[in-house]
This record gives structure tokens, sequence and C-alpha cells, in this order.
């Protein structure tokens, strides 16, 4: 079957970079939505509990529940309103006025401002208003926070919406004692924006793909060390010997122009693999070229390895499929078994 190996020590190593960088590990909110990325939810959270993490961010109750117990905080990012009810540990991200009507007293929550990105947040100019109804309904506010548009591109829109959020910190602490409210947490950074910043100076950072292994700013930028988590491994059903002229797989979109061994590996995008269908310019980790196009539930490769390593890192990957390496990361079936090493 294939397998997913986790390296503990990449994992080890982005996170003594990551925590130096935010200034020690209680600052970082890891972000384990959608099965962590692809490497598996629980077996991911313990790991990071183990380590010393102490926060986590997830896409909805359904997750935060999985991983309760490891952590101390758990912002969820996108419950619905009517799932949301006052819990020990849980942050529920209110993302509009609507909700913040909508959100039963005492429940602790983390306001979402729009400060350029547009998709969701309330707008900067609602922030007195929101900060009336937190008061007025009893709702405990524990940060507020936003998210970057283009944190991992050149250019000067991340300066403009770091811009809006300094300007809703400077507003919060003058609307604070307009209605009677406690401080609160700031946070902005995900992993590009915090690996160009220089001097971080907010309570947490939300950080999924750094702490993964994947630096995404561009290569103008000073790049940071990180070590990718997850390697992909698949084991032989059987092989044969192709001859000159033969056609492998679907469509027979690969023909050999020399005498060579084509193994068949027991991995597909069935386990959510992308589907390659091109001819011959995929490679696996050690260099062997994926022959023809892929099948649901495996892939024929020019090799005669016993197992394989598909990959160890999705950049390759990623540029292949024209998509971004979080995509090749998440898509892994969680069938798929995962152990750390
Ligand atoms: C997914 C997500 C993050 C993490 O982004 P990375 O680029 O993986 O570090 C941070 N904040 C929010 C709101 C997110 O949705």
């Amino acid at each position: 079957m294939s397998y997913i190996l986790l390296h503990r020590d990449n994992l080890h190593s982005n996170l003594d970079l990551l925590s130096k960088k935010v200034g020690g590990i209680e600052k970082i909110f890891a972000v384990l939505k959608d099965n962590a990325y692809g490497h598996g939810l629980e077996i991911f959270a313990k790991e990071i509990a183990n380590y010393g993490v102490k926060r986590a961010v997830v896409r909805d109750i359904d997750e935060a529940s999985k991983i309760k117990n490891l952590f101390q905080e758990i912002l969820i990012l996108s419950e619905k309103d009517e799932q949301i009810k006052p819990d020990s540990k849980f942050i529920f991200t209110v993302n509009s006025i609507k909700s913040l009507k909508n959100t039963p007293k005492k429940t602790t929550i983390a306001l979402k401002i729009d400060t350029g990105m547009h998709r969701n947040g309330i707008a900067i100019d609602e922030l007195d208003r929101a900060c009336k109804l937190i008061s007025d309904n009893g709702l405990n506010l524990h940060s507020i926070f936003t998210h970057f548009r283009a944190s991992d591109e050149l250019g000067s829109e991340f300066f403009w919406q770091k811009q809006n959020f300094l300007s809703i910190k400077t507003k919060y602490n003058e609307l604070k004692h307009k209605y009677n409210l406690k401080n609160t947490f700031f946070h902005s950074c995900s992993s590009s924006a915090l690996l160009r910043t220089k001097g971080f100076d907010d309570d947490f950072a939300r950080i999924g793909i750094a702490m993964y292994g994947y630096d995404t700013l561009p290569n103008s930028f000073d790049k940071s060390p990180l070590k990718p988590v997850l390697e992909l491994f698949a084991q032989k059903i059987s092989q044969r010997h192709i001859k000159v002229g033969e056609r492998v797989g679907y469509g027979g979109v690969y023909r050999a122009d020399k005498e060579h061994i084509s193994s068949l590996y027991d991995v597909g995008y069935g386990d959510g693999l992308f589907r390659y269908v091109k001819n011959g310019d995929l490679t696996t980790t050690n260099g062997s070229k994926i022959l023809g196009k892929t099948s649901m539930d495996s892939i024929s490769i020019q090799s005669d390895l016993e197992e394989i390593s598909i990959f160890n890192d999705t950049t390759l990957w990623a540029k292949q499929f024209n998509t971004i390496v979080y995509d090749i990361l998440v898509k892994l079936s969680p069938k798929i078994k995962r152990e750390f090493i």
C-alpha cells in the first residue's frame, strides 16, 4: 500500500525556526485545517503538541473536537452561526455584523477584519458597531485579526493592508474605553507574511505552510531554510519489460524509444494524487520518469524498486500542474496511512 512518512526532524527544525522568528512557541497558532494540509490532523496535532505548540487553527468544530485535549486554545475559522456555542477552548471567528448578532452570549470570539482582501471579515468602518455589539451581547473578545491577500507577492499591497491593520489596532484602543471592553490580542501574519517580516510585533502568528516545510515567497526574497515534512511512497504491484515502440497506459501517450523496465506502483488519482496525462517530464524523488497517464489506483514508473518515493517536496508537482504546493498536499487522501519517523 502507498503510505506517507512524516519527517520529525524536519518538522522540529521548521518549528525551531518559526518560534525564534515570532519570539516563542506560545505565539504560534499552528494551522491544522483540512486534515493538517493533508498531513493527517490527529497524528500531526499530537506531534506538534509534544513539541510544545499550545494553539491550533482549524476549519470547523468537527476538526476542533478531534484535537481538543491537545491544545490550550483552538481558533475555528469557518463554523456556521447556528453551531456556535460557548466553549472553554474554542475561539470562533466572526466575519460579519450579522454573525456577531447571532453569536450566543459568553462565546469567545476572534473578530476578523477585512483590511483589503474583500473575502470576508467586517469592514474597517464597522469596528465601532462591532465593539458595541460585543459589549452589549456579552461576548468574550479573544482577538482581532486579518489576512493578507498578497503576502507572497512583491509589491506594495502587503504594506497597504498592514497599514490598515495598524489603524485598527489604534482604533480599538480608543473604542475599548468607549464600550468598556478589555485589551485584546492582534494577529495578521500567515507563513509568507511572517517570513518577510523583520521585527514581528503582533501577539500571535497563524502558521500553516511554513510549518509543513515550504517557503512560498518569490525567489527575490531571502529564503528561509524550511524542510518539507511529508514524503509519499508507493509500493510495486508488478514489473515488465517495455520494448522499443511499445506504449504504456491509457491512450498510449508514452512511447518507449529504447528498451527499459516499467513497474506499476500502487498510488493513483483515487488517492488524491494529481492526474498526470503528459509524457515524460514529471519525475519521482530519485528522478525516475512517470510513464503515461496516471490511473485511478496506480501509476507506471521507469523503475524496478520495490518501493519508490513519489515526492518528498511537492514544488515540482505544483509547477507541473500549474498550482500551489498547498493544493498538491491537501488532496492526499485521508485513507493513506501516515507515520512519523
Ligand atoms: C489557511 C490560513 C492561514 C495559514 O496560511 P499559510 O499560508 O498556510 O501559513 C492563516 N490564516 C488564515 C485566516 C487562513 O485561512
